[in-house]
């Protein structure tokens, strides 16, 4: 514990600080971990050789800096995304892209606006670059209604699947969206978007007030890498570099360019994993809801479930007890909700299995 006496060391702001706090990743045997939305499948082959070949043949190269720019990185993203590459931005996880974002657009006169519910996220980045915040809420089916975001606004931040809520906005509402703020950057987190939702990216050409984040963390199984990108208009990426480039200028290493690239080549294992996810949830949800669940319609690889007999922050421990770790927010709202990361079909069976014994 650290005492005021120590704290006055500490920067005033700092002082004030309330950090995001990331799902534990706890090392317990026979663990079934269904917390933090990772992909239960490994990545491609091909970034477990393109690691191999940094290490057998470039390892004298670690000796010098990564290209700042990681120009191969952003043109195989480029190339993937049907994008030029002008069109790239790239950092260390999308949580760096964010934070980048909110420090290059959201510091305005107006507040930002964001769902009541969403990515933890967005309120510590606005708490940390001092931006007021105005919470929009979610409708009573934890939609989000875009014609609530026709207000003076500094700029808007949505995550698309939202999280935790694991639904989706079409693409035809996220450009009504656009219609109405031409005056401030719209930014869609598209984090968990390739496990069936409509992806922004092609409208990035016909607005020049829009920002796509996505991340190799989640469909590419990359989260251990560090690897998220944004998709704009240029003078919008030449904003996000100046911002970069005042703050870290190589975020992306060598062993990262080198595994992500990788991992943007070998679309066939892409899309065939993403299915897979897809598949699997599908099935998780018929399991779930013959034990009484109901779950919101997800395009993500979680779900958000309820069950109206079963407490769900008991339910959470319950679980945690027989080695199964899924997300559970006390908050309002959502405190008899749990997220549940989607596993493969075996971990799937085990949650539903172990639910159905406590239920007897
Ligand atoms: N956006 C959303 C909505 C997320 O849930 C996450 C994962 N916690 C991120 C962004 C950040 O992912 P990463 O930093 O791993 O790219």
């Amino acid at each position: 514990m650290i005492t005021d006496q120590q704290k006055r060391f500490w920067s005033p702001e700092v002082r004030e600080l309330e950090p995001y706090i990331p799902g534990e990743q706890p090392k317990i045997q026979n663990l079934l971990k269904l917390n933090t939305n990772e992909n239960p499948y490994p990545p491609s082959p091909r970034v477990v050789a393109a690691v191999q070949t940094v290490l057998d043949h470039q390892a004298d190269v670690l000796r010098l800096y990564p290209d700042p720019d990681a120009s191969a990185l952003k043109q195989a993203i480029a190339k993937q995304q049907h994008v030029d590459v002008t069109c790239v931005f790239v950092g260390n996880g999308s949580d760096e892209v964010l934070a980048h974002i909110f420090k290059a657009f959201f510091i305005q006169d107006q507040p930002i606006l964001t769902p009541d519910i969403s990515y933890s996220f967005y309120p510590v980045y606005s708490q940390f670059f001092d931006i007021q915040t105005q919470k929009i809420a979610l409708n009573e089916r934890f939609e989000i209604d875009v014609t609530e975001y026709a207000i003076p606004n500094g700029g808007v931040i949505i995550a698309n699947p939202n999280a935790p809520t694991s639904i989706a906005l079409s693409l035809s509402h996220i450009e009504q969206l656009l219609q109405m703020n031409p005056n401030s950057v719209v930014v869609i987190d598209e984090a968990y978007v390739d496990f069936g939702a409509d992806s922004a990216v092609a409208l990035v050409e016909k607005y020049d007030n829009l920002v796509v984040c996505q991340t190799t963390s989640k469909s590419r199984s990359l989260a251990g890498l560090r690897v998220g990108y944004a998709i704009a208009q240029p003078h919008l990426i030449a904003a996000l570099e100046a911002v970069k480039n005042s703050f870290n200028s190589y975020p992306i290493d060598r062993f990262a360019i080198a595994a992500a690239v990788a991992s943007f080549e070998d679309q066939d294992y892409f899309i065939e994993h993403c299915q897979k996810v897809i598949d699997c949830r599908e099935k998780l949800v018929v399991g779930l809801n013959k034990l009484g669940f109901e779950v919101l319609p997800s395009k993500a690889n979680f779900i958000f479930a309820t069950h109206p007999q079963h407490d769900a922050g008991e339910l959470a421990s319950l679980l945690r007890e027989q080695g199964i770790i899924v997300r559970y927010f006390n908050k309002p709202r959502i405190n008899q909700y749990l997220r549940i990361t989607v596993g493969t079909a075996e971990q799937n069976q085990r949650l539903v299995d172990t639910l159905e014994l406590m239920f007897k």
